[in-house]
């Protein structure tokens, strides 16, 4: 049942088809707060995976948004996007200034409200990525401008984390096939495992607004093998962890303890740049980098060292 504070204004489903999005425009009330949001709530929404079909799925779905739209959530949900921002994505200031007219709610005509920026669309598609739920309207008269302009607008809601991770930039098809060329082998615990989650070897908080995440369906096994390795969520949430230390002390990340780097060593390498494309070379040789490569020329080091007689 739909909550009775929900007012559904228009049964008839909003779309934005370039984007193969679909609204439906509500009215939202907190009489206790004397708040009311008009607003239009995605329905079908590729990048968290909202695709509500029946009438049944509608009003849970909009409960639950109108919980976490309750004004008296603002405020944590703010804080959480602030320490987002500033633990992920460093790097991506021009991206965070859209969000920091967008956060503020409401409709924002993209002439007049956000930014200037040639590519704003980028930066939504960014932000979308990011897991922030965003609507759009083509054609809403901006009184302003004085003419129809697209205008965006953010829900205040928990980002869209699929699997924990909120970089789901493939399909599911494209997940399927990484899991399988990968052939579900845990590089950490060395053993396959059916629970498993494509990790970028190359870790996100070094991305820049450049380093664009394009993983198309038909990417070939070999991308695949040199792009990805399989680990466990948990493992995942390490990494990020570890990468993220490395990020912000320029000391690389020691694995299962064995301070080994198959190139240059603990310190991150003078020359390489921190964040975008170029930094990726500074990842290199670092155990979580690539968690099988460290294992195999770890080994070769051993052998070498029972080769000359000084092990085994
Ligand atoms: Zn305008
Ligand atoms: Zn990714």
């Amino acid at each position: 049942m739909l909550n009775k504070n929900i007012t559904i204004l228009d049964e008839k489903r909003k779309t934005h088809s370039k984007a193969s999005e679909e609204y439906i425009s509500v009215k939202f009330e907190y009489p206790d707060l004397s708040k009311v949001f008009e607003i239009w709530v995605p329905v079908e929404y590729r990048r968290t995976g909202v695709s509500i079909k029946t009438n049944e799925e509608l009003n849970e779905f909009l409960n639950k948004v109108y919980e976490d739209m309750n004004p008296n959530n603002y405020e944590e949900w703010l804080e959480v996007q602030e320490k987002f921002w500033k633990d992920e994505k460093p790097g991506a200031g021009v991206t965070k200034s859209f969000f920091d007219e967008l956060k503020k709610g409401g409709w924002k005509c993209v002439e007049c409200q956000l930014p200037s920026n040639p590519n704003w669309a980028r930066r939504i598609q960014d932000l979308k990525e990011f897991g922030y739920t965003i609507a759009t309207d083509t054609k809403k008269y901006c009184q302003h401008c004085g003419a129809n302009k697209t205008h965006l607008m953010l829900l205040p809601i928990p980002r869209g984390l699929s699997l924990g991770t909120g970089y789901e930039t493939w399909t599911p098809a494209l997940r399927k096939r990484i899991l399988s060329v990968l052939r579900n082998f845990d590089v950490y615990e060395n053993r396959s495992n059916n629970h498993l989650l494509p990790d970028h070897k190359f870790s996100e908080i070094r991305w820049d607004e450049n380093t664009k995440e394009d993983n198309p369906d038909t990417m070939s096994d070999e991308e695949i093998r040199t792009k990805f390795q399989l680990i466990s969520n948990q493992r995942n949430q390490q990494k990020r962890e570890v990468c993220r230390t490395c990020y912000q002390t320029k000391k690389r990340g020691v694995i299962f303890g064995i301070p080994f780097f198959y190139e240059g060593g603990l310190d991150w390498p003078e020359g390489v740049p921190e964040k975008g494309k170029d930094a990726e070379k500074g990842c290199i040789g670092c155990g979580w980098y690539d968690i099988e490569k460290w294992r195999k020329e770890l080994v070769k080091v051993l052998d070498e060292l029972k080769n000359e007689g000084e092990v085994f």
